[in-house]
């Protein structure tokens, strides 16, 4: 049995004040919540904000990105020892902002993700197909290069310390949400891409979806055998929608 996460991916919103209320706010909800794990990705300036109101809590915090290099002449990137200096749990790589604004290619994703357990971060690996990929058939053929890339980088046993998102392009902050089964088909394929490599790690791996989670549709969503929890974006800023989400897992 796995237990549930819920991240949330604040994505660049926040601010001081609205950060401090929006953590106490979730924290009270989910200190009674079991089954549950916890945690909110927050531009990388609130990270030291973060680390001194939730050390020590039931919420984890995390960041939305990290620099493939360890160090050196990289103008304006933050490597994961100085994600480590801020206790982050977790890091997302390759979220498909990041794929489609910035350029990431699958191999630059993996080297990430190296990087990001190198410094002992656990990274939260997002995957997803765009509209035109699925209506074409690609659906499973996108998603599985993306996991692939990852697997000839750094292993499949590196699965065993990350997390998955499968998180449709089509679906993020656009509303319009996969449906359970469709969710459970691409997740159920991630798993028996790793199973074939390593049993143990395929069965233990948290594999979140992502996209337009709502309190609406989150139980159904989690209700998948194969889906092990959410990233949540829009509703992750709203205290008590993201409060209902955590609860959904919970229950
Ligand atoms: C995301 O940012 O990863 C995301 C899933 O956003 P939303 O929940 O708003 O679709």
């Amino acid at each position: 049995m796995r237990t549930k996460l819920v991240a949330g991916n604040w994505k660049m919103h926040g601010g001081l004040e609205a950060n401090e209320a929006l953590v106490r706010s979730v924290l009270a909800g989910v200190s009674g919540l079991t089954g549950v794990s916890v945690a909110v990705c927050a531009p990388f300036p609130y990270l030291a904000q973060l680390q001194s109101l939730l050390a020590g809590t039931a919420l984890s915090w995390g960041a939305q990105n990290l620099s493939e290099h360890v160090q050196g002449a990289f103008t304006g990137e933050v490597s994961g020892a100085m994600l480590n200096d801020f206790s982050c749990g977790y890091v997302l790589v390759g979220h498909s902002e990041r794929r489609s604004l910035y350029g990431e290619s699958d191999a630059v994703v993996a080297a990430k993700y190296v990087s990001a357990q190198s410094a002992g971060l656990v990274p939260i690996l997002c995957v997803g197909e765009t509209l035109a990929e699925r209506e074409a058939g690609q659906t499973m053929a996108v998603v599985s290069a993306q996991i692939d890339a990852v697997i000839q980088r750094a292993g499949v046993e590196s699965f065993a310390k990350a997390v998955v998102a499968y998180e449709p392009v089509w679906a993020i902050g656009t509303g319009r949400t996969a449906t359970s089964a469709q969710a459970q088909e691409v997740h159920a394929a991630i798993r028996a891409q790793l199973m074939a490599l390593d049993k143990n790690v395929a069965d233990s791996l948290q594999i979140l979806y992502g996209g337009s989670v709502k309190p609406g549709n989150a139980q159904e969503l989690f209700g998948m055998p194969d889906i092990d929890g959410g990233l949540i974006g829009g509703a992750s800023l709203v205290a008590e929608d993201f409060l209902a989400i955590c609860r959904a897992a919970a229950q």
